[in-house]
């Protein structure tokens, strides 16, 4: 049965992974994954999340089945965190959310309804995009295509060349979009920047998929969510994915939504139908408990204070570890300027070294990031941001 099965290339990142693991250099720093991690190094537990884990301990419930598209409570809290509470889309029921399986999950639910949608859309993601993008939507069915960019020359963002593709989309084109956080570069568009591509949505009716896998790692949970407010604002139907796995630390248990925005309530009621189609042939229903965590903190005032807090400490701990780069690239005796690294937002840092570079700070320095140079500033800490700075010094020299 399985003798013609080809083996599937390794996952770059995860097998980025395995190489750091087996290394014995005493000085390894792992700035492949996106994963956040503490100043000890450790990725946190955060107090709300152990705070609402208590409670739920000390009050132990059933774990029946939840319903198709979860629990009610969470996407509820999902909804206000996205849209807002009050906002109008959200009090007039044109909102339908379910959750999902991590963002990535959200991503896939709604790739999957998309498809049954508008069978004969392409699929346009950033050039470059988190990996999975492309293996999501081309898994759906879907050709995927590029829009332009990041400009390595400039290091910066090709905003002309991007309006320029999105310009030359077909209509019902569906654009991924990355909220806030840009994975991998770290680049984000601005304010202004984002009225443009809502005009070009709009004016080709494309269809805008964001996905806010890092909503309050940039800004601040308001700041970052701005930019759906811009869509609504617009009069557009838009996609929106949600991971709860950075902004809450939970990557394990899989803690995601899909929001899609409909004209009106009724419409709603039917895109959520279909979406629990979707749901319900592909794994039945959503698990319970990180599902329960998020939405016992989200819903009660005093846990949902000290996620802010947290989060805004995770926040404000990558911005120092940008700054910190920086300087002690240049204290390393880095010439070139490096503070492109403080303009980028989020977990990532395209630094802009290249493939021989990047082998080589693995190779000689334990140092790990992608090929591509994506380094996770988020896993820089006060023990090791030495060896790194002084590491990335000698491959650049
Ligand atoms: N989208 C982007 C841009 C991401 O970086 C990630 C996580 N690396 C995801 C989606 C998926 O999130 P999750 O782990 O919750 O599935």
């Amino acid at each position: 049965l399985f003798s013609s099965v080809e083996m599937a290339p390794r996952d770059p990142i995860l097998g980025l992974n395995e190489q750091y693991t087996a290394d014995t250099n005493p000085n390894k720093v792992n700035l492949g994954v996106g994963v956040y991690f503490d100043d000890n190094g450790k990725l946190p537990l955060l107090q709300c999340v152990q705070a609402a884990e208590k409670a739920m301990m000390d009050k132990p419930t059933p774990r029946g089945y939840l319903p198709i598209d979860g629990i009610a409570a969470y996407d509820n809290a999902v909804k206000a965190l996205v849209f807002g509470a009050d906002s109008q889309v959200v009090t007039s029921g044109r909102v339908a959310t379910v959750q999902a399986v991590g963002g990535t999950g959200g991503l896939k639910i709604g790739a999957d309804f998309l498809k049954r949608l508008n069978p004969q859309a392409k699929v346009l993601i950033s050039d470059p995009s988190w990996e999975n993008h492309r293996a999501i939507f081309q898994n759906a069915g879907f050709e995927v295509a590029s829009y332009r960019y990041y400009d390595a020359a400039n290091r910066a963002i090709d905003f002309d060349g991007m309006i320029a593709d999105l310009n030359a989309a077909a209509a019902g084109t569906v654009v991924v979009l990355h909220a806030c956080c840009h994975n991998p570069t770290g680049y984000d568009i601005t304010a202004a920047q984002w009225d443009k591509v809502i005009e070009v949505v709009k004016a080709k009716n494309l269809v805008a998929f964001l996905d806010m896998a890092y909503q309050g790692f940039g800004h601040g949970i308001a700041e970052d969510g701005a930019v759906i407010g811009k869509f609504i604002a617009a009069g557009l139907n838009i996609f929106v994915s949600t991971s709860f796995s950075k902004s809450f630390s939970l990557y394990g248990e899989r803690v995601g939504a899909l929001s899609v925005v409909a004209t009106d309530k009724e419409e709603a009621s039917r895109v959520l139908s279909q979406l629990k189609v979707v749901i319900r042939t592909n794994y039945s229903n959503p698990p319970t408990h990180g599902g329960a965590v998020v939405a016992a903190v989200l819903n009660n005032p005093e846990l949902r204070a000290l996620w802010e807090k947290e989060l805004g400490e995770m926040r404000v701990r990558i911005k120092e570890m940008r700054q910190k780069l920086v300087d002690g690239l240049k204290a390393a005796g880095v010439k070139q300027d490096m503070s492109f690294i403080t303009t980028q937002i989020g977990m990532f840092s395209y630094s802009g070294l290249s493939k021989d570079q990047m082998v080589r700070l693995r190779s000689e320095f334990g140092v790990y990031g992608t090929d591509t140079g994506r380094m996770c500033v988020a896993a820089l800490n006060s023990k090791n941001i030495e060896h790194v700075c002084a590491s990335i010094a000698k491959v650049v020299a």
